[in-house]
């Protein structure tokens, strides 16, 4: 497995897949090709369907400059290896072809091509391949999972940098009221739950507020860090932020619990799929609800195996959840979905904690079951807002 850094990147909203991977994609392409006289951008399968929505065709155009290039939206060619695929081509000012390139947005901003083995990266820095592996590696060594990732990778200054911009970006959203951009007219609401929560002083409401004020801050394209993904950034930083400021958790030991929760969304990534194109919103709000519960067990004291537990009953009861964004927009239903889920995250941690932490399902079980799930799943629900809640309108 690849390092727990590429779980958490810091980028503009609103969406890892559809926003940070192809305004990376533009800008790789502009750089070997900076003198083309004009661009050609075909977008496939789900990145065609609610790429306007996403601010795809924006970031594109603003990347590689709206007055010579042009989007075209495929929406019936869909390629087996991945929905979202992406062609470039740059012209000679004659109109011939200097180069094109296929290039596929798979999930949490990363960026493949048609011939790269998915379940393989680049980068190997984890030797064990899923959680069995790991807590067998832990109880054979007497470590703690934290000491089993300091043993793989030093994360310490990386995430302490994630945690400030997560942090930064929860006060952000707070302080921030009005309406978010778009067609839906969809009202800023964390900035409220924040005064209710200093007026009513109860506790979940803030964790409501944290999460509400990153999903509020995506949407509006505003700095996330993809948690694992922007779609559900709001959930991990809420759920630590409210350990910090309901249970008093401390910077060091938060840092530590996002290498816990990094852990957890690389076994789902490299395992199954963080993208909703691929598996629907369970590989997004699901596993950024199993990530936030595994640091929350963390956090709480809980045993390694307590932690997986956790991380599996934050999963388990996502599986199946359908991606359909109304208007192919990241606010209905996916800010309110970070709110919950936040929830959810604390329940399972403290539900884990009242058991030894044995159980039946195990948390790689859910994550094949998942990614099994994900692949039945009609596309209608996988990100091309053709089905589900996205039809309320019509
Ligand atoms: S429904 Fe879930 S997966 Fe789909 S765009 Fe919203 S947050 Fe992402």
């Amino acid at each position: 497995m690849d390092s727990i850094k590429n779980i958490y990147k810091t980028g503009r909203g609103p969406s890892s897949s559809h926003t940070m991977a192809p305004q990376n994609a533009a800008t790789i392409f502009k750089s070997k090709y900076p003198d083309a006289a004009m661009y050609s951008v075909e977008l496939y399968g789900s990145l065609a369907l609610t790429g306007r929505g996403h601010l795809t065709d924006k970031v594109i155009l603003e990347t590689l400059g709206s007055d010579k290039t042009k989007i075209i939206f495929n929406y019936d060619e869909v390629f087996k290896y991945h929905p979202n695929a992406m062609k470039f081509k740059a012209y000679n000012e004659d109109g011939t072809r200097i180069s094109k390139w296929l290039v596929f947005s798979v999930g949490g901003g990363e960026l493949k091509e048609m011939n790269e083995p998915r379940d393989e990266s680049l980068e190997e820095i984890y030797f064990e391949s899923n959680m069995e592996e790991i807590l067998e590696c832990c109880r054979d060594d007497n470590i703690s999972l934290v000491e089993y990732i300091d043993k793989y990778e030093n994360l310490n200054e990386y995430l302490n940098y994630i945690w400030t911009v997560m942090q930064t970006t929860i006060l952000k959203g707070l302080e921030t009221s009005g309406v978010l951009p778009g067609k839906l007219q969809v009202r800023r609401k964390a900035k409220e739950f924040y005064e209710q929560y200093k007026t009513k002083k109860l506790k979940e409401i803030y964790s409501y507020a944290a999460a509400l004020a990153v999903s509020e801050e995506n949407a509006s394209g505003g700095i996330v860090v993809t948690a694992p993904t922007c779609g559900a950034s709001g959930v991990v930083p809420a759920v630590l932020a409210y350990a910090k400021e309901i249970d008093g958790a401390k910077d060091e030991a938060i840092i530590n619990a996002l290498k816990v929760a990094g852990l957890i969304g690389l076994l789902a990534k490299n395992n199954a799929s963080i993208s909703g194109a691929e598996v629907g919103c369970q590989g997004e709000v699901g596993v950024a609800c199993s990530m936030a519960a595994a640091a929350y067990a963390y956090l709480i004291g809980g045993t390694n195996e307590q932690i997986e537990y956790a991380a599996e009953i934050a999963l388990e009861h996502h599986l199946g959840l359908t991606c359909d964004p109304v208007n192919g927009e990241v606010q209905i239903p996916c800010i309110e979905r970070n709110a919950i889920a936040t929830s959810k995250a604390i329940t399972a941690a403290k539900y884990a904690m009242l058991t030894d932490g044995s159980h039946y399902i195990s948390l790689d079980h859910v994550i094949q079951t998942m990614k099994e799930t994900g692949l039945d799943l009609s596309s209608k629900y996988k990100e091309t807002s053709k089905g589900g809640l996205a039809l309320r309108d019509k």
